[in-house]
């Protein structure tokens, strides 16, 4: 199973897709859920606990998240040090990365650091001296041996040219990024959705621009024989080409499971609190037992389910935006799948002439990455 470790909910840093919209929404309520604001905001089980619930999961992941979860590079260790896991996994914003000495950085698996593109984008999100500083420690990182998978992951808005800011991540000389995912900025917060206007920008930006970067990624392909690791074409492209179907494809709820600060579990970081999504805690339940929860309606009746998976459980739950809202997003998750769907045809040409191959459309699922933006 793969546990997010949520070390610390504070943050060093104000996103405006994240901090500004806790503010706007503070005293809106999620979906009608009741929630429990009286989590410490600080891990506050010990670490014995942790250690005797995951002894009975030899297959488990450990994904360090936050808040920033190196404001607790203390407590991240010390897990590394005394709890077992398969892999360990870090979901950062990279300001402190330079703390982190290499004996634990580069035992880590998987590194998914914050970006969303050059400097001008990434500080107009992120706040001014983050793209730098967060350059630097990745070069760091990879200077002091850290062999793994680092990927930018990018929150797209209105703020942000995806097609643009793709390319510059993957071609520009300063950025040491392996691979790229993407999520969108919607369906997180109520308020959002009035002041936005997504249809607008969905359809005539966002949507135009996944479709030329698949044309994009497609041509790299039959020029150099290399498939670019774009998590969401990666992810859905593998399905289509296999025929296999999905569920959820971040894992959450079913194979993936949040521990919050004060242990108990929650399908992800992003439902914490919300009492009607506590699944168990790492004081009296069994990994093998944890309560299961699954996306439902409109999901499950979708002619997309079996590629999209449902996207996102919490929007699935919460719907934020309302229906018309939930169904703007859904028309971006169509555009996806279908420019895919059309571009196989040319995949598979390029596979029978084996300029690339199946193996190239591997990953390593459920490593926080959602697939579906
Ligand atoms: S496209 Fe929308 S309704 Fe269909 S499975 Fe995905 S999230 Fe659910
Ligand atoms: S996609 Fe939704 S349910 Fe999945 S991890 Fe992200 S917020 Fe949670």
């Amino acid at each position: 199973m793969h546990y997010y470790v949520t070390l610390t909910t504070k943050c060093n840093l104000k996103c405006v897709y994240c901090y500004g919209k806790a503010i706007e929404d503070i005293d809106s309520d999620f979906g009608g859920y009741e929630v429990d604001y009286s989590i410490p905001s600080e891990i506050a089980y010990g670490i014995d606990d942790l250690k005797r619930f995951l002894s009975r999961d030899p297959d488990a992941t450990l994904v360090f998240y936050g808040g920033e979860p190196l404001l607790r590079i203390d407590k991240m260790k010390t897990i590394m040090d005394e709890v077992q896991a398969k892999r360990y996994i870090l979901q950062t914003n990279g300001i402190l990365l330079d703390r982190l000495e290499p004996k634990y950085a580069n035992r880590l698996h998987t590194i998914l650091v914050s970006i969303d593109g050059d400097e001008e984008t990434t500080d107009r999100n992120r706040g001014r001296g983050t793209y730098r500083k967060v350059v630097e420690n990745v070069n760091l990182l990879r200077r002091r041996g850290f062999k793994g998978e680092v990927i930018a992951r990018m929150t797209i808005n209105e703020n942000v040219d995806v097609e643009r800011q793709v390319k510059w991540l993957l071609f520009n000389e300063d950025c040491p990024f392996t691979s790229i995912h993407w999520q969108l900025d919607a369906l997180f917060g109520k308020k959002d959705f009035e002041r936005r206007n997504f249809k607008e920008w969905s359809e005539k930006v966002y949507n135009p621009q996944i479709r030329r970067l698949v044309g994009f990624w497609i041509s790299h392909m039959e020029r150099y024989g290399e498939v670019l690791r774009l998590y969401p074409f990666v992810g859905v492209m593998k399905s289509i080409l296999t025929g296999e179907s999905t569920k959820l494809r971040c894992g959450a709820g079913w194979t993936f499971f949040n521990i919050q600060t004060d242990g108990k579990l929650t399908p992800c970081p992003v439902m914490a609190g919300m009492k009607d999504f506590y699944l168990g805690d790492i004081f009296s339940t069994e990994p093998q037992k944890i309560r299961k929860v699954y996306v439902s309606s409109p999901c499950t009746e979708c002619d997309l389910y079996s590629l999209c998976g449902g996207r996102c459980l919490y929007a699935n739950v919460t719907k934020l935006w309302g229906e018309r809202g939930f169904k703007l997003v859904c028309k971006t998750v169509e555009n996806l799948i279908y420019t895919l769907k059309e571009a196989a045809p040319k995949v598979r040409k390029l596979i029978a002439e084996g300029k690339v191959s199946y193996s190239d459309f591997n990953y390593p699922k459920y490593n926080s990455c959602e697939i579906i933006p």
